[in-house]
């Protein structure tokens, strides 16, 4: 079995004008395509691990991509083109829970998705005790971290280099405000 690149879950300018086609062509049709072309390469014929499984006894390369292409299509599952808002429901319970408002938890995912240096990751997890915060560097993820990932953000240059050059203050502010799919961080808080 070979590792898929997933469709993406909309058009390719369906997050325009804050995430701009040209961006998705090179971040999805080249960064992420490239992720799976390299893991598919460095598997044995006959392999039949999930991406998780692949992902949990992995290190070097092979974790670096099999760990890209997990990160990248959560990214892409955490955007909707009528993103933004708050969420409700339980999701939204337990963000006021561990946050202590909605506010607070915007400040501190801002600040985790600021001060990652470097290429990297901001998450809201669930580790088992409740809800927090993680920024990780370059493929790491949640899941070796005994954390659930409920949303992300890629704050790789790549993510914005196309459209908001340096300004990734102003990316990670337009993903809060028109961007995140909370209906997606809801299924995967309650997976
Ligand atoms: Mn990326």
């Amino acid at each position: 079995m070979s590792i898929e690149l997933p469709a993406l879950p909309y058009a390719d300018d369906a997050l325009a004008p804050h995430i701009s086609a040209e961006t998705i062509s090179f971040h999805y049709g080249k960064h992420h395509a490239a992720y799976v072309n390299n893991l598919n390469g460095m598997l044995e014929d006959g392999d039949d691990r999930s991406l998780e499984q692949i992902i949990e006894g992995a290190d070097g390369a092979l974790f670096n991509n099999a760990a890209q292409v997990w990160n990248h299509t959560f990214y892409w599952n955490s955007m909707s083109p009528d993103g933004g808002g708050e969420p409700g429901g339980e999701l939204g319970d337990a963000i006021a829970g561990a946050f202590g408002s909605f506010d607070s938890f915007r400040t501190e995912f801002t600040q985790a998705a600021m001060t990652q240096f470097g290429s990297g990751w901001a998450w809201l997890v669930d580790d088992g005790s409740g809800l927090s915060i993680m920024k990780t560097a370059n493929a790491d993820l949640p899941m070796v971290h005994s954390a659930k990932a409920v949303l992300t953000i890629d704050v790789w240059e790549h993510a914005y280099y196309i459209d908001y050059r340096n300004a990734r203050p102003t990316y990670v502010a337009t993903f809060l405000d028109s961007l995140v799919n909370w209906d997606h961080a809801a299924l995967a808080f309650s997976a």
